[in-house]
């Protein structure tokens, strides 16, 4: 986050570290008893409100349906909005408060994964901290991301995924992490990045700032995701897979995910209000029964197979665990040739992938009959 944030501290929580750090860098802070609730999504990404914890914090990923197979990734509602400004962003249409806020209790956070992950010892859970925000954006801030990873390592049946778009990763970089936490990166075209993806790190960014944490011992995971067409998309994602490949080798990728553009039709109208230059909704896009806009399937099913061709290109003989987001049964198959039969399935499938290809984080052979009975 480069402009200078305002700051709101909770009361309650004036004595965590991140309050602290907040406190001792910046004077532009007031200690109030709740939130302000910033009713404005841009106006919102520039204050940044340090809450309590109330309730229950971590969940299975809200996009979870039973419609699609889903990859059953935990996420912890740490952050809820993001400075960053991407033009198809759902947060626009989501956040009823826009303020930019941090739960910034993270020993009553760590707490919670704990009893959690120790009440299902055969699973292996994969946390993630993106799914109202960006996992890095406020890094230089808050070190949250700092806080968790350092807890992470001692955790036996969970890894920490950071998802993001920035290049803030210097505050991982000397952390004895145990390889329990994956940095990740959401990856798309220059072009994309360059018009749709305002504020955040372009492309050579993104790749300097995945070496360095891959040097420093990390997996990473990708996320081509949210795939888009313009005139020179075949061209530019061919472009961006060798370039991720010539920076990164595949068996520092523990896995990769794919998806395309998708957005309720009502954000349609928010998306052309807030970004007029974008070009997102020139496209034509139909309604699936989610009610969610996306490309007709032949289209969609054109590009995931275009990216996996260029991906299984660079890959060499390392078995990356590649996925779909948001995609049926059908769309897999024509993909892949197969598709896991449930969302339990998929869970197995990325524990036994991480177990086969890096032992040292999975030790634990997977079950497949505890996940099968487990209900999601
Ligand atoms: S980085 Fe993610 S959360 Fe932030 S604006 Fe972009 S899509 Fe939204």
């Amino acid at each position: 986050m480069k402009t200078n944030p305002s700051f709101s501290i909770e009361e309650k929580i004036t004595n965590t570290p991140i309050a602290k750090k907040v406190k001792a860098t910046t004077k532009n802070f007031e200690i109030t008893p709740t939130s302000p609730n910033i009713k404005d999504h841009i106006q919102g990404k520039k204050h940044i409100h340090l809450s309590a914890k109330r309730g229950e914090i971590m969940n299975l990923c809200a996009s979870l349906d039973n419609e699609y197979i889903c990859c059953a990734v935990h996420v912890l509602h740490v952050v809820s909005n993001c400075p960053y400004n991407c033009t198809y962003c759902f947060l626009q249409n989501y956040l009823t408060n826009n303020t930019l806020s941090v739960v910034a209790d993270t020993k009553a956070i760590i707490k919670e994964i704990k009893q959690k992950i120790k009440a299902q010892p055969w699973r292996l859970f994969r946390i993630g901290t993106w799914e109202l925000g960006d996992s890095l954006a406020l890094e230089p801030h808050t070190n949250q991301s700092q806080e968790l990873a350092q807890s992470f390592a001692t955790l036996p049946n969970a890894l920490l995924d950071l998802r993001t778009k920035s290049d803030l990763v210097d505050n991982l970089l000397p952390l004895d992490h145990k390889q329990k936490t994956i940095v990740s990166w959401t990856l798309n075209t220059k072009t994309i990045i360059n018009k749709e993806e305002l504020k955040t790190a372009n492309l050579t960014q993104r790749l300097a700032a995945m070496k360095k944490t891959t040097d420093a011992g990390y997996l990473t995971s990708i996320h081509f995701d949210p795939m888009i067409l313009y005139d020179n998309w075949e061209a530019d994602y061919s472009d961006l897979v060798k370039e991720l490949f010539q920076k990164i080798p595949s068996n520092k990728i523990a896995w990769i995910s794919i998806g395309s553009l998708r957005f309720n039709p009502e954000m349609k109208k928010l998306l052309e209000q807030n970004y007029p230059s974008s070009k997102l909704t020139a496209q034509e896009m139909i309604a699936g029964t989610d009610n969610k806009m996306r490309y007709a399937k032949p289209l969609r099913l054109k590009m995931y197979q275009h990216l996996l061709k260029e991906i299984k290109k660079y890959q060499g003989s390392e078995e990356i665990l590649i996925h779909l987001c948001m995609e049926r049964w059908d769309v897999w198959k024509k993909l892949f040739g197969t598709y896991p039969k449930s969302i339990a399935e998929l869970d197995y499938n990325f524990a036994n992938s991480l177990h086969q290809r890096f032992p040292q984080i999975v030790p634990q052979t997977p079950n497949l009959k505890k996940y099968l009975e487990n209900t999601y």
